[in-house]
């Protein structure tokens, strides 16, 4: 298998990012934020947790979030990867991927975060407010709520992969198209590793 961690704050272009990456290498896409937004949609008792902490900013407790995850390995066990977006979010979540993957005789082989300035997120994400019927979109205090979240629980992330050797970073300016480039640059050199060459 071949599994990818696309990291970076609120707005910095995973979503975007992920349908390509995800059309062009075959994995599966799982984005944590996606699940849960389907799980409001149709009010299950856990969008119903969930939509509490999301319109706050806030975290979902890692325990919530692990299962789901959990669920959707089971829903696609003949995937020939993932690609987790919004997933790691914390330490715990992290040593806990690292399990379920040794379950299934894998691992991550690299993170690919990407780099945005804060003041150009909140541009792109009030922006995205306007259209997405995001109501965590369309607050500012909300916005830098989930920015003090990323920095304070998100970023710890960076160096248990980093430990690991596995983070890339990648400049997320500039057109959407520049940046993909780059990832599948990174990503090229990691498959020429993995296979040897
Ligand atoms: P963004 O990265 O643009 O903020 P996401 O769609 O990834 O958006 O996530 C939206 C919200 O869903 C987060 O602010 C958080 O409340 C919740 N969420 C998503 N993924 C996780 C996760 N792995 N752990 C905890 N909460 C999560």
């Amino acid at each position: 298998m071949f599994n990818l961690i696309l990291f970076g704050p609120p707005g910095s272009g995973k979503g975007t990012q992920s349908e390509r990456l995800v059309e062009k290498y075959g994995v599966v896409h799982l984005s944590t934020g996606n699940l849960l937004r389907a799980e409001i949609a149709q009010k299950t008792p856990l969008g119903l947790e969930a939509k509490s902490f999301i319109d706050k900013g806030q975290l979902v407790p890692d325990e919530v979030v692990i299962g789901m995850v959990d669920s959707y390995f089971d829903l696609h066990k003949d995937a020939r990867g993932f690609l987790f977006d919004g997933f790691p979010r914390t330490v715990a979540q992290a040593k806990a991927l690292d399990r379920l993957l040794e379950l299934k005789k894998t691992a991550i082989s690299s993170v690919l975060a990407l780099e945005v300035n804060e003041e150009e997120l909140v541009k792109r994400l009030l922006n995205r407010g306007k259209t997405s019927g995001r109501s965590d979109d369309t607050d500012e205090s909300v916005i830098r709520k989930r920015f003090s979240v990323y920095t304070e629980e998100t970023s710890p992330v960076a160096e248990h992969y980093r430990k690991a050797r596995k983070f890339h970073p990648i400049a997320g300016e500039g057109s959407v198209d520049a940046i993909f480039d780059r990832l599948c640059d990174t990503i090229e050199k990691q498959l020429k590793k993995e296979s040897g060459h």
